[in-house]
């Protein structure tokens, strides 16, 4: 039996590659397992000939000053990787007829921007903007949410400011009711845009997801925060998490997949855990699972408390993703292919589109890749037979890239690369159960104080991850992650001091 370590991470997709190089970073003996070949999770890279694709996340907040990659990363003493910020973040053909909306980076050209595609519409955005200057102020002063213990809630009362308390009174909202409570409901091209852009980021539409979130999601393309596109691949982002967590002593096992947590007694030795895989076992005081929420059930069988698995079992299932993974000549794209576009497209339903950029290291000279991802119920695609499982997914990527050639002008024969991931490929790539994506979406009576805690009801178990507040997104995870190291730490009397902190 080997020594036992400190802490096991188990998944080391950026929520617990940033865990695990925090805890190592302070001291503690880490081990962090991972089921893949590679780290990175849904913000990792596979190649396919010359050609290598981001397999889910393709653009990244959080860089500026202040935000959380770029905290973290100053905190292990590590370079911002190389990045152009994106402007337009994104273009939305509403498929209208009408121009396409442009979210500009610059605050008053999107303002300007705003106002000509949705006249009228001022007041809704000044109202969001008002959340999310509060908001933001007050997940600068890194409060839990939601709040566990003692501990948790002396971490959240301190940050919350009159202008929170505030804003708290629409905790229950919705961004629909924000477009009600404004006079601007009336207007369906602004509450399709809405719909559209809030799913990428909430899993939901308007009417359900939750106003503070809303309001904030909706400001992230704009400076001072912003969106980016990385140089050479997502795959940089946890390469420099490895890097951390390699200078903090820790240790990264890749092919290594858990399938059972077990809490231990060990004489003599306290409580801790021991984490099982098929061919091999380790013994921690604690463990940190950067999974989603639904792995808990098959990982702790019986040791799962009552309530908590019905909590979990009440959770309604988060979306699946179909990917597209394609390459085109760049000479065939539109003068100035802007890197993310989205289209309001019936079958299989609105895509969300990133195109490389010339020189970025993801096509060679002349080429690029296009990439384009969509919503689908993740569960069916398990209940079909090989024949009706090849037959939808050929449907599916047919539709797809009818979309994406009457998106972007080009014609079918003229592609040079096509293949299409199902919720089933996410499921062997990721190891999420169904391939599920997006943790628990971000619906009022999910979204912080509502939602799931890192701290749960099995001691020296944490979680962190998308299924965590604040939610998906790679800026978001490694707050979450931060949020259960300092809750690990604070058990074990430690402080976790990050630049940005108590501010
Ligand atoms: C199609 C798509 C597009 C997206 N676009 C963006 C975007 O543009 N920008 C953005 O910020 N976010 C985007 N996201 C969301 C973002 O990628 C995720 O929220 C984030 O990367 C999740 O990180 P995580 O560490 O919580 O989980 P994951 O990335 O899922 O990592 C979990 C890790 O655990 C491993 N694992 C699973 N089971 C086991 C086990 N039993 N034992 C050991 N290891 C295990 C997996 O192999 C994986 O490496 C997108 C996601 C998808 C799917």
């Amino acid at each position: 039996m080997e020594k036992r370590l400190d802490v096991v991470v188990v998944g080391a997709g950026i929520a617990g590659l940033t865990a695990a190089a925090l805890l190592a970073r302070e001291g503690l003996t880490v081990e962090l397992l991972e089921a893949h070949q590679q780290s990175g999770g849904c913000a990792g890279t596979f190649r396919r000939g010359p050609y290598t694709f981001d397999v889910g996340a393709t653009q990244v907040a959080g860089l500026e000053p202040g935000g959380s990659h770029q905290r973290l990363l100053a905190h292990f003493g590590l370079p911002l990787p190389q990045a152009t910020p994106l402007d337009p973040a994104c273009v939305v053909d509403l498929a209208d007829g009408r121009p396409p909306v442009r979210i500009w980076r610059d605050p008053a050209r999107w303002n300007a921007e705003r106002e000509q595609q949705f006249p009228g519409s001022g007041r809704f955005w000044q109202l969001c903007a008002t959340l999310h200057g509060a908001n933001w102020a007050f997940a600068s002063r890194d409060p839990v949410l939601p709040p566990r213990s003692l501990w948790d809630l002396g971490q959240l009362l301190p940050a919350l400011r009159p202008a929170n308390l505030a804003s708290g009174l629409l905790a229950a909202s919705s961004v629909a009711d924000l477009l009600t409570l404004t006079g601007c409901g009336g207007d369906p091209r602004l509450r399709r845009f809405l719909d559209l852009q809030l799913r990428l980021y909430s899993q939901e539409p308007a009417e359900r997801t939750a106003a503070l979130y809303g309001a904030t999601v909706l400001t992230m393309g704009q400076a001072p925060l912003g969106l980016w596109h990385l140089q050479s691949s997502m795959q940089v982002l946890s390469q420099q998490l490895e890097q951390a967590l390699a200078a903090g002593g820790g240790q990264l096992r890749l092919r290594h997949r858990v399938t059972c947590l077990e809490r231990s007694n060990e004489p003599g030795g306290g409580a801790g855990w021991r984490v099982r895989g098929e061919r091999f076992e380790r013994q921690a005081t604690d463990v940190v699972l950067a999974l989603p929420v639904q792995s808990l059930p098959d990982l702790l069988g019986e040791q799962l408390p009552a309530g908590y698995r019905q909590r979990l079992a009440q959770l309604p299932d988060p979306s699946g993703a179909l990917v597209f993974y394609g390459a085109v000549e760049r000479a065939l794209l539109p003068a100035n292919c802007p890197a993310h576009l989205q289209l309001d497209w019936a079958d299989p339903g609105s895509l969300f589109v990133s195109v490389s950029h010339e020189g970025d290291g993801r096509a060679p000279a002349g080429l690029a890749t296009v990439i384009a991802s969509v919503f689908t119920p993740a569960k069916p695609w398990f209940g079909l037979e090989a024949t009706a499982y090849d037959q939808a997914k050929a449907e599916a990527l047919a539709a797809m890239q009818r979309g994406l050639e009457s998106l972007l002008g080009i014609s079918s024969e003229q592609w040079r690369h096509t293949e299409l991931a199902t919720p089933r490929g996410f499921e062997r790539w990721t190891g999420r159960p169904f391939g599920f994506v997006g943790g628990l979406g971000q619906h009022p009576s999910r979204f912080g104080p509502f939602g799931l805690g890192s701290r749960t009801p099995l001691p020296g178990l944490w979680l962190c991850g998308d299924s965590i507040h604040p939610g998906e997104g790679t800026a978001a995870v490694g707050l979450s992650a931060l949020m259960a190291c300092r809750q690990l730490l604070a058990e074990r009397g430690q402080t976790l001091n990050i630049s940005g902190l108590n501010t």
